[in-house]
């Protein structure tokens, strides 16, 4: 090592001859004023000098972090001993600062600074990246979980609030947009569409003769068999107590009394063990006229379904234009 000082502040040229290309080992020569003679590849790279020639005159005292280049001047060289050894910081004080460990020799003029990057802090340091980048990969997988349970119960949250609770079909409000929907398309592309109102016969008798659970299987029956016997394109929903709508896109009134009527025929042959007896339902049928809105048409097929009960139950009664006009 001696040797190799001595030959270095002998023979400038052998640093850059030599010890250039090395990038973990800082080596350069200053002036004591100052000015880089000579330095590699590492101590190039510290003072962010991506050239490969010298800056001539390139005044590095500032560089010179902990000790500074004056601390470094002060000292008194002593013949074949280093004037400085241990820890080394130098770079730019205002942006990056390297921690090296080496020495500082000084002789005719010049300093002659060797350092190697620490390898037992790097060591460390990489020790913590990776530490951190595990972390960093497990805080991913929980967000993304947390991601995909957030989305999971807005859908939950969105499928609930357009779910009536006991018989799983559509409540009012899914039935409104849907029938808004249809509404619009058929005005647009002049296509029928009808509904079906189903109302099941009696109903208050099943509660009253045996109970309400029963009356809600009663109820469940009934849904299930609309919900099995529809095409997968109408819906139905439940509007309230034991009245059901159908709505049945691209359906004349024609195709949707065939519907209902095949409906009231199979709720008529469904049979609950608990009461021992089935149930019927009265059914109204009514087409979307071109004009008007959910409202008038709930009002149309309300009338034909109550002509149905009166009637005498267990019927299909399309919407006329007549009715409208007898009650009037
Ligand atoms: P009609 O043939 O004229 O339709 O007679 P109905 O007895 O079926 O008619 P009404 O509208 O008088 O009775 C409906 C009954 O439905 C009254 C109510 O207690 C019952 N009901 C409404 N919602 C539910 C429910 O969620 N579960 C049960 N079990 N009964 C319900
Ligand atoms: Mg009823
Ligand atoms: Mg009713």
């Amino acid at each position: 090592m001696q040797h190799l000082i001595e030959a270095l502040f002998r023979d400038d040229s052998l640093l850059t001859r030599c010890l250039s290309p090395l990038a973990a080992v800082v080596v350069a020569l200053v002036s004591e004023d100052g000015q880089l003679l000579q330095a590699n590849l590492g101590f190039r790279r510290i003072l962010d000098m991506t050239d490969d020639t010298l800056t001539p005159s390139q005044d590095v005292r500032s560089f010179f972090v902990q000790p500074s280049f004056a601390q470094l001047l002060a000292i008194h060289p002593e013949a074949g001993r280093p004037i400085y050894q241990g820890i080394v910081n130098i770079g730019d004080i205002n942006s990056q600062c390297r921690s090296l460990v080496g020495a500082v020799y000084r002789k005719g003029g010049k300093l002659l600074i060797i350092g190697e990057y620490d390898v037992s802090e790097m060591e460390r340091l990489n020790a913590q990246v990776i530490e951190l980048n595990e972390q960093l990969s497990i805080t991913q997988r929980d967000l993304s979980r947390s991601n995909r349970t957030l989305h999971e119960s807005e859908v939950r949250l969105m499928a609930m609030s357009l779910t009536d609770p006991l018989t799983g079909l559509a409540n009012r409000r899914r039935l409104m947009e849907f029938l808004q929907s249809e509404i619009d398309r058929s005005q647009r592309y002049q296509i029928p569409f009808s509904i079906i109102m189903a109302d099941i016969d009696f109903f208050k008798k099943v509660n009253d003769e045996f109970g309400h659970e029963v009356g809600d299987e009663a109820l469940l029956g009934f849904s299930n068999l609309m919900k099995n016997n529809m095409r997968s394109v109408d819906l139905v929903a439940r509007l309230g107590g034991e009245e059901f709508i159908i709505v049945m896109p691209n359906t004349s009134l024609e195709g949707a009394m065939v519907e209902a009527e095949r409906l009231r025929v199979k709720t008529e042959r469904l049979y609950f063990d608990s009461m021992q007896r089935g149930i019927t339902a009265s059914f109204g049928v009514a087409e979307f006229q071109g004009t008007g809105d959910a409202n008038s048409l709930f009002k149309h097929v309300d009338e034909a379904m109550y002509a149905s009960k009166q009637e005498g139950r267990n019927c299909v009664t399309a919407y006329t234009v007549m009715m409208g006009e007898t009650n009037k």
